[in-house]
């Protein structure tokens, strides 16, 4: 028998074939599972704690990424997006929204269950500590996941976080976003360097001033990102 882990996921999802067979395989691996079937349902669920969430983008009430703006609005837990949408650009507006990463139905189960794995894999390893940088313009607090701008709460998503703690942790290196795809989820698939750039584009316009000229997250065209901050 699996040992329970104490990890809670909400399934949004208003096929019942296909939250069953999610809900089957995450309790096996000892998850507490809770269904919503509609958008109204899911937020009001939200309001419990949950580790993680599974939101299909059709629901039969609300858009799926009506759903996700809500959810961002009051809380970063991560957020994992079904969609059938076979549009690039439609999926990556989902993480512009602030959904961590996608799945393309028709999915795997035991795909989806490993991406589950990953985003809830504690990946804070090593020391924790305190970075500040352009004489305390920019903080991140490793410890509490806490990011500061001029003394200012920054409300990153745990992916968003994990993307700027990598490339903060490397002063002056350049990471290309395969790298940085491996760094934050451990795995990559097709189109990952259309999510690293919705990411990074998020992150942005929340630590810089200037979107335009960034003091933070450098473009290195052709190559990936460098941070360009400067370690107090
Ligand atoms: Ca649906």
């Amino acid at each position: 028998m699996k040992p329970m882990n104490n990890e809670k996921i909400l399934i949004v999802e208003d096929e019942r074939k296909i939250s069953d067979i999610l809900k089957s395989y995450l309790e096996r691996e000892g998850f507490g599972i809770k269904i919503a079937e509609t958008g109204r349902e899911a937020l009001r669920l939200i309001k419990d704690r949950f580790d993680l969430i599974i939101l299909d983008l059709r629901l039969p009430d609300m858009e799926g990424e009506e759903v996700c703006r809500s959810i961002r609005g009051i809380s970063d837990v991560p957020i994992i997006m079904l969609t059938a949408k076979s549009s690039e650009d439609e999926r990556v507006k989902g993480l512009g929204i602030g959904a961590d990463d996608y799945v393309i139905k028709p999915f795997s189960p035991r795909e989806l269950v490993a991406r589950v794995k990953a985003h809830l894999r504690r990946t804070q390893k090593g020391d924790k500590k305190i970075l500040s940088f352009n004489e305390g313009v920019l903080i991140i607090d490793t410890t509490s996941m806490e990011v500061r701008k001029r003394k200012e709460p920054v409300s990153l998503t745990t992916t968003e976080f994990k993307i700027l703690l990598s490339l903060a942790e490397r002063p002056g290196a350049v990471l290309n976003r395969l790298q940085l795809m491996n760094m934050v989820q451990g795995y990559d698939f097709e189109g990952y360097d259309r999510v690293i750039d919705a990411h990074i584009k998020n992150i942005r316009h929340k630590i810089e001033d200037n979107i335009q000229k960034p003091v933070f997250i450098k473009t290195i065209y052709g190559a990936g990102y460098k941070f360009i901050g400067v370690p107090d």
